[in-house]
């Protein structure tokens, strides 16, 4: 099977996952989108209102502030993949429980990083902060960038936190308007130019 096929094929499945209590109050799952092979992958925290209802990542508010961050960044929000840490929304936006957390990216999560492959990932909030830096204080550690395998993984805050919280607002912009040089820095450490995106896939 290609990897649009498998990609296309665990979306199905988080569409109909029972897994976890998430399932019983979602509208619709979000597994996320993207081109195949995106050099970098997005992981938020889990879907909000509007994205269970259209079953789409980062299409609410929170959406459209990081539409503007990756813009200033240079970055093209349909060349990279988007995905959470958990498909379905937890009821009130709460945060995800531990045992959604693993199950959800034992079953989906971490095989979607494993077929898109990306060289970067930029993790936005606290909860797919930590499933790279173990222990760390988004705090501390936003806006910095760690080798992690073979992939450079960076840790950013998320864009609902700075809707909230007006004095987080700009540090994130701060944040994000060093990401294209963390890029070239990764790129320039990885050896390569970034790849051309191809074909997208959608979740819906
Ligand atoms: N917040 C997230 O973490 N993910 C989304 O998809 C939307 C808002």
């Amino acid at each position: 099977m290609n990897d649009d096929k498998k990609l296309e094929k665990l979306a199905k499945q988080i569409k109909v996952c029972t897994r976890c209590e998430l399932h019983r109050s979602r509208t619709e799952a979000v597994p996320g989108e993207g081109p195949t092979h995106a050099e970098i992958m997005l992981i938020g925290e889990g879907p909000g209102a509007n994205e269970d209802k259209q079953g789409r990542p980062f299409v609410g508010a929170s959406g459209k502030f990081l539409d503007q961050l990756l813009e200033q960044a240079g970055v093209t929000r349909s060349d990279v993949w988007i995905t959470n840490v958990v498909k379905c929304r937890p009821p009130g936006n709460r945060d995800p429980l531990p045992d959604e957390v693993e199950i959800c990216t034992g079953n989906y999560l971490k095989h979607q990083i494993e077929i898109v492959n990306p060289r970067i990932i930029v993790t936005l909030g606290r909860h797919s902060m930590g499933l790279f830096f173990k222990g760390a204080k988004i705090t501390q550690i936003h806006g910095q960038m760690r080798k992690v395998d073979d992939r450079f993984v960076i840790a950013m805050f998320h864009p609902a936190a700075a809707l909230h919280q007006q004095s987080l607002k700009s540090t994130i912009l701060a944040d994000f308007a060093r990401l294209p040089d963390l890029l070239k820095e990764a790129r320039a450490e990885l050896g390569k130019s970034p790849p051309k995106a191809k074909k997208t896939t959608r979740s819906k």
